[in-house]
């Protein structure tokens, strides 16, 4: 998964881009990159880790001017990690300049490399067939060349687009991806979450429409439609991967996990009682907040983050993830000992982490542990941009939740029913549920 974040018309707008990235650390630590432009050159610094540490003060000062575009990512399918993969992906239009950062996954890249023909990509990056088929565009107009192009690529993508004189911002027919406009004064702001625009000083302005392009230049806000919408927002987002402070397709992710909770609760409470319900952190928070407020359960997190231990998902080898689990989770003993715990957490994906945390609940003397989870089974992997991994590896493509109960050592396990998570989402047909559906699009 990626996070994209630009600046139009702003002073030390790398600065303020590398503090955008900053506040979507969670969705991607591996790879930093930020583009920049003083109205003439584009400028390019890019590295490994986290965007604070690629950023220190020496490689801002290489970013000149009053616009930026940046990038934080982590591979997803078919990475090669000996090709320059790191974003922005910068090209070159008519003898202009410009870079690319893109959130998503595209679907038709050998079709897209057809149309290419004997070009040498540098990357291996499906990103780099949208800068280079626009580098074949002739047309007078950038808007013009990339709709052309746009018309052609499939699958998903937000994009923004840094040009010396305007930064554009792009969203896939489906809106598969969130992307926002910000605006503070008559400096505007693109941001794949609207969590990163307080950290800027910048306020919400608008949702970039589906199948629509937004451009931002001297004169303002341009919006442009190039295709035909057909929603299918990511339905993972809101409840896993965006941000809790955020506004995600226009709902608000904290108040949308308390009601996956508040429904979990009314759908599956606890035969014979519990006494607290605590979340795995941080992303079940609000999930197991609403599973008290549902149940009228104690809310008592037992089990804290270590912030020191790097997102278990994002460790390349079963070893590594294995460790990481261990290293990132602290027990509070003394609450844990004698009581009926309800675990709460959003999904389940490989099945690493929950095994491990209730063996470590029944170290510890909880007199029972109830495992609920605020999504239904994970049984097909992502194709538009979410890590999830082969359907091998995904324990519900294969074991039923019984046999998942008993794998993990829980008094019961239960899944927010698919009917249940429809029913709370505004229009369902209008999100993507193809990793528990298997309905791609
Ligand atoms: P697993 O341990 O493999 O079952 O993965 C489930 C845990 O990973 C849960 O605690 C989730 O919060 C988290 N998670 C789910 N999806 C992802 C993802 N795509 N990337 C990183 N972490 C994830």
């Amino acid at each position: 998964m990626c996070g994209v974040f630009g600046v139009f018309n702003a002073r030390k707008a790398a600065e303020l881009t590398a503090m955008g990235l900053h506040a979507m650390q969670h969705r991607a630590i591996d790879y930093a990159g930020i583009a920049s432009t003083d109205g003439t050159n584009l400028y390019r610094e890019r590295g490994a880790g986290l965007a604070r540490k690629v950023f220190d003060g020496t490689v801002l000062d290489r970013l000149h001017g009053k616009s930026a575009l940046g990038h934080i990512r982590y591979p997803t399918v078919n990475d090669d990690p000996t090709r320059d993969n790191v974003q922005p992906v910068r090209g070159n239009w008519n003898g202009v300049p410009f870079a690319i950062a893109h959130n998503g996954n595209l679907t038709n890249g050998a079709e897209l490399q057809g149309l290419l023909s004997d070009a040498r990509l540098s990357t291996s990056l499906d990103t780099e067939h949208i800068v280079r088929l626009l580098e074949l565009c002739r047309s007078p107009k950038v808007e013009d060349g990339l709709c052309a192009v746009l018309r052609r690529v499939e699958g998903s993508f937000a994009l923004g687009i840094l040009l010396p004189d305007r930064l554009i911002a792009v969203r896939d027919p489906a809106a598969n991806r969130p992307l926002s406009v910000g605006r503070i004064d008559d400096s505007y702001f693109v941001s794949s979450e609207t969590c990163a625009f307080p950290m800027v000083g910048a306020k919400h302005l608008l949702d970039v429409e589906p199948g629509t392009m937004v451009t931002i230049d001297a004169h303002g806000v341009h919006t442009m439609r190039y295709a035909m919408p057909k929603e299918r927002k990511c339905r993972f987002e809101a409840i896993y991967f965006s941000h809790p402070s955020s506004t995600v397709f226009g709902e608000r992710v904290s108040q949308f996990r308390l009601a996956l909770g508040r429904e979990l609760a009314r759908c599956y409470p606890v035969p014979g009682g519990a006494d607290i319900v605590t979340p795995i952190p941080d992303s079940a928070m609000f999930i197991a907040k609403g599973y008290a407020q549902g149940s009228g359960l104690e809310y008592l997190p037992v089990i804290l983050r270590n912030h020191y231990a790097g997102r278990t998902f994002i460790a390349a080898t079963q070893a590594q993830r294995d460790e990481e689990v261990a290293q990132k989770f602290i027990f509070s003993a003394e609450e844990i000992e004698g009581k009926r715990i309800v675990v709460v957490d959003d999904s389940i994906v490989r099945g690493t982490t929950m095994p491990k945390i209730v063996r470590m609940l029944r170290q510890l003397g909880a007199a029972a542990v109830h495992v609920r989870i605020g999504c239904p089974p994970i049984r097909y992997s992502c194709r538009y941009g979410i890590n999830t991994p082969l359907r091998s590896k995904l324990i519900a493509a294969s074991l039923d939740a019984e046999e998942i109960r008993v794998k993990m050592g829980a008094d019961s396990l239960e899944y927010l029913p698919l009917q249940v998570l429809q029913s709370l989402s505004a229009e369902p047909k209008s999100f993507c549920f193809a990793c528990m559906t298997g309905e791609y699009w």
